[in-house]
């Protein structure tokens, strides 16, 4: 089983455990730099990427994870997960960093007030058996992105209709909704699965 990290700092923490386990990763808590180096990949929780940035800083963090994401390993994130790989971030704090491990434009808090929190279908690339049901809390969404990146997923109705919600550059994933929040282990898999290939491409 691939050993995958789930940063601990703050967050939903527990589910993206959980929902890992399920799709067959042993999963270990990231708190501090010396329990990166026992894990091959890592999730980015959802929760609040300001926060994350400034306990990043406080925990030594930052400059680790940034340098194991330079050097290929793989990360998913979601909601404020996706905010903390992306390369710019529009409506953030003017002290809050990101790793930029994806060539991509994400808006923070992007739905708006009236949408915070809401549900939709959304069929998503390279995940079999049907559109996948996407919890949005406060999230962001992707306004820009690089030739290297790939969309996964956009919205296909309502006001935020095309808007894109799911991307991959390489070994990183991210998704502006919470799929650890419910019991389709699809995403996870998919993530699970890019792991093992990166390990493979190791040798
Ligand atoms: N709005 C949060 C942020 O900007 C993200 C919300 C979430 O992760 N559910 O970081």
């Amino acid at each position: 089983k691939p050993n995958i990290g789930v940063l601990a700092l703050q967050g939903d923490v527990v589910d993206h455990a959980r929902a890992l386990e399920a799709a067959g990763a042993n999963v270990r808590k990231v708190r501090r730099a010396s329990e990166l180096d026992d894990v091959e990949a890592l999730v980015l929780p959802g929760g609040e990427s300001t926060a994350m940035s400034n306990l990043l800083l406080a925990f030594d963090l930052l400059e680790p994870i940034r340098k194991r994401l330079d050097d290929g390993m793989p990360a998913y994130g979601s909601c404020a997960g996706m905010i903390m790989l992306a390369r710019r971030v529009v409506d953030g704090r003017d002290d809050q960093r990101s790793f930029g491990a994806i060539d991509m434009t994400v808006r923070r808090n992007a739905f708006g007030r009236q949408v915070d929190s809401f549900e939709t279908d959304v069929e998503l690339t390279g995940i079999e058996g049907g559109p996948y049901r996407t919890v949005f809390i406060r999230a962001p969404w992707v306004e820009e992105i690089g030739d290297d990146v790939e969309v996964i997923g956009r919205i296909s109705q309502g006001p935020a209709d095309g808007r894109i919600v799911a991307v991959r550059s390489g070994n990183h994933l991210a998704t502006a909704f919470h799929p650890e929040v419910t019991t389709d282990a699809r995403v996870h898999e998919y993530f699970v699965t890019m792991v093992r290939a990166a390990a493979g491409a190791r040798g």
